[in-house]
């Protein structure tokens, strides 16, 4: 049984509101957002972490942040994207963080 927190949303087993997805990729909330926008951009297929993943499916996740940037007119309010892994990441199934607002230079 796969256990992934993040399998489980995307597999509708944890109802989750989406704000974003395509045939490769969803998009939703972060449960414990660090500022007002704070997005979990996920690949559907589990994947350990950043260095497992394909160009394929970095190119996917890039093409998803862009439309949410527009999305959520974030250009010129400041966003970052974010990325742990390695063993920094709590959750298993690879995930980039797209935050917003901030201001220069946070590395936080
Ligand atoms: P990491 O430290 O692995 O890069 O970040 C994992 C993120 O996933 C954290 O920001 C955490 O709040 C979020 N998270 C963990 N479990 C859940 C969940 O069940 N639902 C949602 N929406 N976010 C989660
Ligand atoms: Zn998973």
């Amino acid at each position: 049984m796969n256990s992934c927190v993040f399998c489980k949303i995307v597999g509708g087993e944890i109802p989750k509101k989406f704000d974003y997805v395509d045939d490769e990729i969803v998009a939703f909330p972060d449960i414990n957002p660090l500022r007002p926008i704070h997005i979990l951009i996920i690949p559907k297929a589990h994947i350990e972490d950043f260095f497992h993943a394909d160009k394929e499916t970095i190119f996917a996740i890039s093409s998803a942040i862009k439309k949410l940037i527009d999305k959520k007119k974030l250009m010129g309010k400041g966003y970052k994207v974010t990325v742990n892994g390695g063993g920094a990441q709590e959750v298993g199934h690879l995930h980039f963080h797209l935050i917003a607002p901030v201001g220069r230079a946070t590395t936080e």
